[in-house]
């Protein structure tokens, strides 16, 4: 069974996330679980905490079927060490945020190395953090996201989240989220049913199925292998709505949070609806 839904807005505080998701007839949802734009913020008290347990309970969404986004500033391959410690502890903060708030996951973007090293030690550095992350956290499993590859970023390969992978302290903590947006645009072509087979079969050769834990589902602007990000409604971009039709029909990817962070968030409930009508019985 698919778990669909958006990243929606927790603006007012994190316990309006489950009611926006509830809104829209989501089954699933991806959130901020702080301001994504800033470095700190407040901590989270007891009455932030149950609010958002309250809230959860009664949009009737299972913490597993969540997917907490961390903040767009955090680089755990960052060249410059003080940066990468303050990355770090922006990092850990978050997925104590998660532990609190009773989720399970917390999805973030590998890294980039600025030009100023190599993707070899930038992926080190990135694997460093993890396993540091891992240390002094509990229960909260780490979900590398694929990327688009645009400027210096990291992760726009299977070999780069095979690498971070194999190189975790602990195996049962770490796994990925597959941007379908990112994918086509890094270069994976899922168009055609043979196109989207070959790319799947890479994905379970290189990394496995074992180890997706979530998806962003988006439409892409720009072209196959451009490494642009720039995601597009469902059906209306140059992925098309075939691919969906697949995603939506393999078994593979069942009782995951499946996420859209399209770009028009007035017809989400559209496009959770469309997704769902793909499903063949
Ligand atoms: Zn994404
Ligand atoms: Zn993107």
């Amino acid at each position: 069974m698919k778990f669909i839904g958006a990243h929606v807005s927790a603006s007012g505080g994190v316990f309006n996330a489950p009611k926006n998701a509830k809104k829209i007839g989501a089954r699933a949802f991806a959130l901020f679980v702080k301001n994504q734009r800033q470095w700190s913020a407040k901590p989270l008290d007891d009455e932030t905490i149950k609010k958002f347990k309250d809230a959860l309970e009664e949009c009737e969404i299972a913490p597993k079927h969540i997917l907490p986004h961390d903040s767009y500033l955090i680089n755990l391959g960052h060249p410059d060490t003080a940066k990468r410690e303050k990355s770090f502890n922006a990092f850990v903060d978050e997925l104590k945020r998660c532990e609190l708030l009773g989720l399970d996951k917390l999805n973030f973007h590998p890294g980039s190395h600025l030009k100023e090293i190599s993707e070899e030690q930038c992926l080190e550095l990135i694997s460093n953090s993890m396993n540091e992350a891992l240390k002094v956290t509990n229960g909260v499993k780490l979900v590398i996201e694929n990327t688009a590859g645009q400027g210096s970023n990291l992760g726009y390969k299977f070999e780069h989240l095979a690498y971070l992978i194999e190189n975790s302290i602990d195996k049962d903590r770490v796994g990925v989220c597959i941007d379908t947006c990112h994918l086509f645009v890094s270069g994976y072509d899922i168009r055609t049913k043979e196109a989207y087979d070959k790319t799947m079969q890479e994905f379970e050769e290189k990394i496995g199925f074992e180890y997706l834990l979530g998806m962003h589902l988006n439409d892409s602007k720009p072209e196959l292998g451009s490494k642009k990000d720039r995601h597009e409604c469902i059906g209306e971009g140059k992925i098309g709505l075939e691919a969906f039709r697949y995603i939506m029909n393999d078994e593979r990817i069942d009782d995951i949070p499946m996420v859209l962070e399209t770009i028009d968030d007035t017809i989400w409930d559209q496009e959770i609806e469309l997704l769902y009508s793909l499903v063949e019985k």
